[in-house]
């Protein structure tokens, strides 16, 4: 039984040796290597090379471009205005008609109607008179849906106005839908 057992051990023996040998033997095989290319490496770092003064100057060239192009992208980012938040604001419901309209500059403009169910643009009109001793009203009605989707006292421009100033209320008060930090003027 221990001969047996001894028998297998001094064969495992040379055979785990002749292994740690030969990992031994490409290991030192390898790390040498790599050391003789980092040592080429570190003296090729410390040479000294001949380049013709054309390749300098394009090379500088070529740094300085990017120095510059570097402090411009950030110059820019810094002074370009951010759009005001408040511009995004472009539509709402007033007066049971669904209002759009852009800015110029900071100025209100193109305004108009829809319909709030079927988004066709309203066409107004115009009723009473006033010579007559009548009351005036402005009437937006809906081709499509063939009613009157807005019906107010006075005339077309004045309720232009008055939406309007409902908007300059909303972007002022902060209370537009989507608008950030309600209660907070804007402009
Ligand atoms: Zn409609």
């Amino acid at each position: 039984m221990g001969k047996e057992a001894s028998g297998l051990g001094f064969w495992g023996t040379v055979f785990a040796t002749v292994l740690a040998a030969g990992f031994l033997a490409v290991w030192s095989g390898v790390w040498g290597w790599a050391v003789g290319i980092a040592g080429r490496f570190w003296v090729h770092l410390g040479g000294t090379l001949l380049v013709p003064v054309w390749l300098l100057y394009v090379l500088g060239a070529c740094a300085l471009a990017i120095v510059v192009l570097a402090a411009a992208v950030a110059v820019a980012a810094v002074t370009t205005p951010q759009e005001p938040e408040w511009k995004s604001y472009t539509r709402d419901n007033f007066f049971g008609g669904e209002w759009r309209w852009r800015y110029d500059g900071n100025q209100i403009s193109g305004l108009f109607a829809r319909c709030p169910v079927c988004k066709t643009a309203l066409v107004y009109r115009e009723e009473g008179y006033a010579f007559l001793r009548e009351e005036e009203r402005i009437i937006l009605s809906c081709e499509r849906c063939r009613r009157d989707v807005v019906n107010e006292r006075g005339r077309h421009v004045g309720l232009l106005g008055a939406v309007t100033r409902q908007i300059e209320r909303n972007i002022d008060t902060a209370e537009w839908p989507g608008a950030k930090g309600e209660g907070e003027a804007k402009r």
